[in-house]
């Protein structure tokens, strides 16, 4: 029975070995190590800041991951208790381009309730909606559950930077070990990928009962509203950007007014039936936090490696998409060393 070492309690390294477990190998034989866990706020731990959606209209390459995600939630959910962080709602994502019929019919193909929906007239630089029943993420949440659940089942986690990557070997006296460090695969010894850089974003966090769904416009910008599930504070996450190559931890007065404005322009709603008023000074701001998403040249690193001391199976650079591909990307990266 192999002995597993996990690196990283982000969302990756949590659907990693939840997925090992329902694969056969029992928690006490995992260990997560981690230099940021669940409750943690850093700027080299993106899971916690992200939205966080699930978007159907991504690359094609990234596609399958998820849409494995998507067929699989459910399972995972009901482990997870009566406030697991992951719910679902609609959301309508507008897209500045029309995608040619075969993308949209393997979108079609996996997601509830899909319909094209015209974009209305004052969004200048939409060309078509996507509307369909989608999975929304409380990610803090998400995560503390993911973690609380996979210690009831024997897992162990521990706290600690790992300088070398053939370190995570004696951690466990592991034969196999998964790499899921996120940005940290820039630093982390014996990887220092030159292809992985940070991508930062910015969120505002609002009080908002009255918005049910996710609302988002892909072109220059990015511009999102994300319903926040199980969240006391009725919280809706506003974004958003994606500044490739920005580490930086610190949130800017003039982005939050942008995301503001693009926010309420993009859904009149946030505005309309606000109960404090309709003006943007009138919103109820919680907080706002930047995060630096794990971002790869080339796309996400899922492949394993035979070395002397043992196998390394990497699984990082999920950029702007770890919840919505993350289940898949783990089950990929899982089968690279055990058959479903
Ligand atoms: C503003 C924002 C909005 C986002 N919105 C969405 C969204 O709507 N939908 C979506 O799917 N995704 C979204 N994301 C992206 C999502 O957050 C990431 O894809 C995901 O969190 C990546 O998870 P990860 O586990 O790879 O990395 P991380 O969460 O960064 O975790 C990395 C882990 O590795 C550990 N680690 C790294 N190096 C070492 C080392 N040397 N030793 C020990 N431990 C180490 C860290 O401590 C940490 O535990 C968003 C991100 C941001 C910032």
């Amino acid at each position: 029975m192999s002995k597993v070492t996990v690196i990283g309690a982000g969302i990756i390294g949590l659907y990693t070995t939840y997925l090992l477990t329902e694969r056969g190998i029992e928690g006490k034989n995992i260990k997560i190590v981690a230099e940021f866990l669940p409750g943690d706020q850093s700027i080299k731990y993106a899971s916690p800041y992200a939205g966080a959606y699930f978007s159907a209209c991504i690359d094609e390459e990234h596609l399958p991951y998820s849409r494995y995600t998507y067929e699989n939630l459910d399972k995972l959910k009901a482990k997870l208790g009566p406030t697991p962080g992951i719910g679902n709602v609609y959301s309508t994502e507008y897209l500045d381009e029309i995608p040619d019929d075969s993308y949209l019919a393997k979108i079609k193909d996996f997601v509830e309730d899909y319909e094209l929906v015209e974009p209305p007239a004052y969004l200048k630089t939409a060309k078509v909606g996507v509307r369909y029943k989608a999975f929304v993420f409380n990610s803090p949440l998400l995560i503390s559950n993911l973690l609380e659940y996979l210690k009831s089942i024997g897992v162990t986690v521990e706290r600690k930077k790992i300088n070398h990557i053939n370190d995570a070997f004696k951690e466990n006296d592991a034969d196999l070990v998964f790499n899921c460090s996120g940005t940290g695969s820039m630093t982390l010894g014996g990887v220092e990928d030159p292809k992985s850089f940070p991508t930062r974003g910015q969120v505002v966090v609002i009080r908002a009962p009255h918005i049910k769904e996710c609302v988002s416009l892909w072109d220059d910008a990015s511009t999102y509203i994300i319903k926040r599930p199980d969240s006391i504070n009725h919280e809706v996450i506003l974004g958003g950007f994606y500044q490739a190559g920005n580490f930086d931890a610190n949130t800017y007065g003039f982005e939050t007014e942008d995301i503001l404005r693009r926010t309420t322009q993009l859904f009149p709603k946030l505005l309309e039936d606000n109960e404090t008023g309709n003006t943007i000074k009138d919103l109820q701001i919680l907080r706002v936090v930047a995060g630096a998403r794990p971002g790869r040249e080339g796309g996400v690193r899922i492949e394993k490696e035979v070395t002397n001391t043992g196998t390394i199976v990497h699984n990082y650079g999920a950029s702007g998409s770890g919840y919505l591909c993350g289940l898949g990307m783990s089950s990929k990266a899982v089968d690279l060393v055990i058959k479903s």
